[in-house]
């Protein structure tokens, strides 16, 4: 029995299928086979080879919404058959520190879905039975597989640090993961401002949870307004406006994957004692609050379907930022 996949043969090309042999689970892995698998703009990162750390023929897709089909020997079988999210990292060493300390996502031994592995666009996948998680009753299989890597890494600031309700939280972008974390920081009880450079995306914005949109190039003029900045944007930015928006205190979390420094000026910092933090996605435990807390509080990302074949439509539309707000493609 052999598995499918959607794999780019070389950088930057269209994905073809292939099959591959069966998948055989380590001790402690499973194998899901894919309901639904959402795209991420990491995916086109990879796909691009644009942090240099892809191997093709390279399968994307790190955002599973698939069904237990098989277990490790060291995976209890009455897994089988459950319905789990898989995301960015597919697995950990289980016995450092970190991952002792609940922040397996810090592991330096991680392994992730789409790294020197097949990922989710596949009729199958492998992936450690820890960083698989089990999606609650009450929760659109359809529509979660976004949650595992665009959702948690949008979760993560407000549950990792303990923001609180009584914060004001500006969100930067209403794109794939903007409009998550607008949904989680009016769940979250904070005051909310969406921050984009479309005002035409307004009345969406408002939709997800935003008490106020304000454009972009407006922030200089909203000094000191704000507890905490996620940025999901991945391109340079006034950095010097942004820290201005920000109260005493205040911290830009930084999500989106530029690759040119953060130019800022040390009086920034100084003077109101504001800081600058990022993260990458989360750790188990934390995917298993937010999974709860979406249930609990009706959050859902707003997706697009595509039939697992129309691929490379997704990725050609995602490329020109013509999605709202995230893809789903689903298995045929
Ligand atoms: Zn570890
Ligand atoms: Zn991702």
């Amino acid at each position: 029995m052999s598995i499918t996949v959607w794999q780019a043969l070389e950088a930057g090309a269209p994905l073809v299928p292939g099959t591959r042999p069966r998948l055989e689970p380590a001790a402690d892995e499973l194998v899901l086979e894919v309901l639904h698998c959402g795209l991420c703009h990491s995916d086109l990162s990879m796909l691009d080879n644009h942090w240099g750390m892809s191997s093709y023929p390279l399968v994307p897709g790190h955002e599973v919404v698939g069904r237990v089909v098989e277990v490790g020997p060291g995976v209890n079988p009455a897994l089988i058959g459950e319905l789990r999210g898989l995301g960015w990292i597919c697995g950990s060493c289980s016995h450092c520190p970190q991952c002792l300390g609940g922040t397996g996502n810090l592991c330096a031994s991680l392994e992730a879905t789409i790294v020197g592995r097949q990922g989710g666009f596949a009729s199958h996948v492998t992936a450690r039975q820890d960083w698989t998680i089990p999606l609650p009753e009450g929760m659109d299989p359809a529509a979660a597989g976004p949650l595992f890597c665009g959702g948690i890494t949008v979760f993560a600031p407000l549950v990792d640090e303990a923001v609180s309700p009584t914060a004001h939280v500006a969100v930067i972008g209403i794109g794939g993961l903007g409009h998550m974390a607008l949904q989680f920081a009016r769940a979250w009880g904070c005051e909310v401002t969406a921050l984009t450079t479309n005002l035409a995306k307004a009345e969406e914005a408002r939709g997800f949870g935003a008490h106020h949109v304000q454009a972009l190039d407006q922030l200089g003029e909203l000094p000191g307004r704000f507890d905490l900045v996620i940025n999901t944007v991945n391109q340079a930015l006034p950095w010097a406006d942004v820290m201005g928006s920000l109260a005493p205190r205040g911290r830009l979390h930084q999500l989106g994957a530029a690759l040119d420094p953060i130019q800022v000026g040390a009086f920034d910092l100084i003077m109101a004692r504001r800081s600058i933090t990022g993260s990458p996605t989360s750790s188990p435990a934390s995917l298993l609050k937010m999974v709860d807390f979406c249930v609990r509080h009706n959050i859902r990302p707003a997706v697009e379907h595509l039939p697992m074949d129309r691929i490379n439509e997704a990725i050609a539309r995602l490329r020109q930022g013509d999605v709202r707000y995230r893809f789903v493609l689903d298995a045929i």
